[in-house]
């Protein structure tokens, strides 16, 4: 059957650039190889759908209450901004208000009023149903050719304008399980290495499974073997029989994940009371003068603190005081390796940038061919930021398929 525009992938960016690809005359079909589209959006934010973020315009970025640059890699920023710049958070509560989805602000992450994932894959849904959008289900295409400025999809489909919206490896139970990167290969495009993103760490010290289950709101700086200070999260820290994660551990998980796959060796210190300085909790805790940590940390990281301190030699000149403080404040661990697919939320790579138009998202190896949302090799930070892109390279490509149809 012949469309005029056919999108691989029904997940977030794949049912936002079919909505605002829809003109009256064209046909559209979205090809989904799940039963049903949209699966990992349920599961976004808890199953609350952090849509995006207040933070999401280019001026911002930098000022974002994160203090992190919301876009990996960094090589591809100019990349990522030109496609934001043209579709911000304002822009996509308004997309969604057309929707019919009201939406909220906590401190810059925007959610649906209603708190309810559902809603915002519902009205997707129904907005395709109702432009007359069609969703082939189940399908899995194997293979696709281009020949006489058409894409042919096995033998069942075929298009003038081809969209790959499959995202990327993460959460692999929802159906993004790389088998886009195949047929992106298959169009002549170049793979960056994809990797786990907004995951875990795996560490190799020896304290974990004691501390398995304690959480402790900390500051995280990651450093590199020359002792370089790479990036810094703060927020809730959760220790596991692994290792860490949490939210501090997702945002700097990108830049943690890449150079540990490149075999480099990390440190990341832990300061476990940031909201307390060395010197005064070094005070408070010799007038305490016993029972150095009760009340002040979680049990069992008092007690993994404590068996530390009776191992440390030569800090004689040093009160306890002095000496549990800097235990606290520059806790550290060693990471050996990031957790796996199934337990991210992004992946980091994907089809190479260098290879596609930043104003258009159009391939520049094959005219007519759109990426849209994860497939690419752009991955945000927790807070909205990759929903943001999903929607936000979704105007990008529908705006050029529109301009050129
Ligand atoms: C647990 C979890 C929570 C998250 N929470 C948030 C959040 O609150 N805010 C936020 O901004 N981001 C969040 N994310 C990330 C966000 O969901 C993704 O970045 C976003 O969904 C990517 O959109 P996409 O359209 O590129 O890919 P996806 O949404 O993954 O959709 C890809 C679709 O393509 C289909 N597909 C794949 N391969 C093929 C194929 N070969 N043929 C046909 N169909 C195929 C898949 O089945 C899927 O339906 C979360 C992710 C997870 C896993």
């Amino acid at each position: 059957m012949k469309y005029d525009i056919v999108i691989i992938g029904g997940g977030a960016s794949g049912l936002c650039t079919a909505i605002m690809s829809k003109t009256e005359t064209n046909s559209i079909l979205i090809i989904e190889h799940e039963e049903r589209v949209g699966k990992k959006i349920l599961s976004t934010g808890n199953g609350k759908c952090n849509l995006t973020n207040r933070y999401c315009r280019t001026e911002l970025f930098s000022s974002n209450p994160e203090g992190i640059y919301p876009y990996f890699p960094e090589s591809n920023r100019s990349f990522a901004e030109r496609v934001i710049s043209s579709f911000d958070a304002e822009n996509a509560i308004q997309f969604f208000q057309g929707l019919g989805i009201l939406t909220e602000d906590k401190n810059g992450y925007i959610y649906p009023r209603s708190e309810q994932a559902s809603s915002v894959l519902d009205s997707l849904r129904f907005r395709c149903e109702a432009l007359g959008i069609d969703m082939a289900l189940g399908y899995q295409p194997i293979k696709i050719i281009k020949k006489d400025n058409l894409f042919h999809i096995d033998d069942e489909y075929s298009c003038r304008k081809l969209v790959l919206a499959t995202g990327g490896m993460s959460a692999p139970n929802t159906g993004s399980d790389g088998s886009g990167y195949e047929l992106a290969k298959s169009l002549g495009h170049h793979i960056v290495e994809p990797i786990p993103s907004l995951c875990g760490l795996k560490c190799n010290d020896p304290f974990f499974k004691a501390l398995a289950g304690v959480r402790n709101d900390s500051k995280l700086s990651l450093y590199d073997e020359q002792k370089n200070l790479l990036i810094e999260a703060q927020g809730n820290l959760q220790f596991n029989d692994y290792g860490v994660s949490g939210i501090p551990v997702f945002q700097i998980s990108s830049v943690a994940g890449r150079l540990l796959k490149e075999g480099r060796k990390l440190l990341l210190r832990i300061d476990l009371l940031p909201e307390v300085s060395l010197n005064d909790l070094a005070d408070f805790l010799d007038r305490k003068k016993e029972q150095y940590l009760l009340g002040v940390l979680n049990k069992k990281l008092s007690q993994v603190i404590e068996k530390e301190v009776s191992r440390k030699k030569g800090c004689e000149n040093v009160s306890n005081g002095y000496l549990r403080a800097c235990m606290i404040k520059k806790f550290k661990v060693h990471p050996i390796d990031i957790t796996s697919f199934a337990q991210s939320q992004v992946t980091a790579g994907g089809v190479s940038v260098d290879e596609i138009w930043p104003d258009k998202c159009e391939s520049k190896l094959v005219d007519n061919l759109y990426f849209t949302g994860e497939i690419m090799d752009i991955n945000g930070i927790c807070g909205g930021y990759n929903l943001h892109w999903a929607w936000a390279s979704a105007h990008c490509a529908a705006r050029a398929i529109k301009a050129g149809s």
